[in-house]
C-alpha cells in the first residue's frame, strides 16, 4: 500500500497531463489484460530478491527508495534448511534482480537457486560476493564489515549498470554507505580493543568473518550440520572450560540443546544472538555488545 501511495505521487508531481492519460489508459489496459494490479503499483521500483535479511538492508542503502526488496527466507527460519513457498516463488518470479549472497556452502542457494532462476530468466542475477576471499565453506561473509564494504560495491555496479540514468545517485548512496560501514567499524575496534586472542563459543558457526576481522577466535559445536554426539558435547565443554569460556551464542532457527547442555556443565549461560537482523548496522553493534559482556565475564 504504501508503495501505491509513493507512486501515484511520483506520477503526479509535475507530469505533463498527457503522460498522466497514457498512464491510466496503461493500467486500465493491464488490469483488464489481468495483470494485476501488484505489477503496476510498483512500475517505478527496481524489483529486488535477496536471500537473507542483511542484504535488504545493503541494497535498501543503495538503491535508496527505488528499490522494493523481497527476502526469500523469513525472520526465525534456519536459513541453511529453508525451503521457499509457492508465494515466494511468485514474488521471485516478478523480480527483476536477484542478488545472492553467493559465498559457498550456502545450502538453500546451492540448492534453490538454479531452479527458482529458471522460473524466471530474464532477471538479473547478482553476486554480492564476487571478489571476496571466503573461509572454507563458510557462507557468512555478511558479518565482516570489510566483506560488507565489497558488497556494496557489488550491489552499486549492479545497480548502475541494470539502471543507469540513476548511476550518480547510486554512487552518492553508496559512498555514504562506506562511510557508515567505516564508522561502526571503528566503533567495534574501539569496544573489542582489549579482547584480542579471545574466544567465544556458538552453537550455529555463523560469526567466523567476525572473528577473523577483529582477531578473535569462533569455537562451533555445530559440525556441517550433523547431530551432535554426548562424545563431541564432552570434547566442547574440555574446551570451554580450559579457555575460560562462560557463555554460549545460539542463534533463532538452530537446536539449542547442546549448547544448553555445554552452558550448563560449564556453569556458564546461554546466550541468543541474531546474525540475520535486517537492519544490519543494529545487528552487528548489538553483538558486539553481547561479545563485550560474555568475554570479560
Ligand atoms: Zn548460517
Amino acid at each position: 500500500m504504501i508503495r501505491t501511495e509513493r507512486e501515484n505521487r511520483s506520477w503526479t508531481r509535475g507530469r505533463p497531463a498527457r503522460k498522466k492519460t497514457f498512464f491510466w489508459t496503461a493500467l486500465s489496459f493491464l488490469i483488464l489484460s489481468g495483470i494485476g494490479s501488484r505489477a503496476v503499483a510498483s512500475a517505478a521500483d527496481i524489483r529486488i530478491s535477496v536471500s537473507i535479511s542483511p542484504q535488504a538492508c545493503f541494497v535498501e542503502r543503495v538503491a535508496g527508495e527505488r528499490a522494493a526488496v523481497h527476502v526469500m527466507i523469513p525472520k526465525g527460519a534456519g536459513p541453511e534448511t529453508y525451503e521457499p513457498t509457492p508465494q515466494q516463488l511468485v514474488a521471485l518470479a516478478d523480480s527483476q534482480i536477484y542478488v545472492k549472497v553467493g559465498a559457498p556452502g550456502f545450502p538453500f542457494e546451492e540448492k534453490y537457486l538454479q531452479t527458482v532462476l529458471g522460473r524466471n530468466r530474464k532477471m538479473t542475477v547478482v553476486d554480492m560476493s564476487a571478489g571476496m576471499t571466503f573461509r572454507k565453506a563458510d557462507p557468512h561473509v555478511w558479518t565482516s564489515p570489510s566483506a560488507v564494504r565489497i558488497a556494496a560495491q557489488n550491489i552499486c555496479l549492479a545497480l548502475a549498470t541494470y539502471d543507469p540514468s540513476h548511476r550518480d545517485e547510486y554512487r552518492r548512496n553508496l559512498n555514504a554507505f562506506l562511510r557508515e560501514i567505516d564508522d561502526l567499524d571503528r566503533d567495534i575496534r574501539r569496544a573489542l580493543a582489549g579482547e584480542k586472542g579471545y574466544n567465544f563459543m556458538v552453537y550455529h558457526p555463523a560469526w567466523g568473518y567476525f572473528a577473523d576481522e577483529y582477531g578473535l577466535t569462533q569455537l562451533a559445536i555445530e559440525e556441517e550440520g550433523k547431530p551432535v554426539s554426548a562424545a563431541h558435547i564432552r570434547k566442547m565443554v574440555d574446551l570451554a572450560r580450559g579457555k575460560g569460556i562462560r557463555a554460549v551464542l545460539v542463534q533463532k532457527g538452530f537446536d539449542t540443546k547442546s549448547a544448553r547442555a555445554i552452558a550448563r556443565d560449564i556453569g556458564g549461560e546461554v546466550v541468543e544472538t541474531d546474525p540475520l537482523e535486517r537492519d544490519w548496522f543494529s545487528g552487528m553493534r548489538t553483538f558486539t555488545t553481547i561479545l563485550t559482556q560474555v568475554l570479560r565475564k
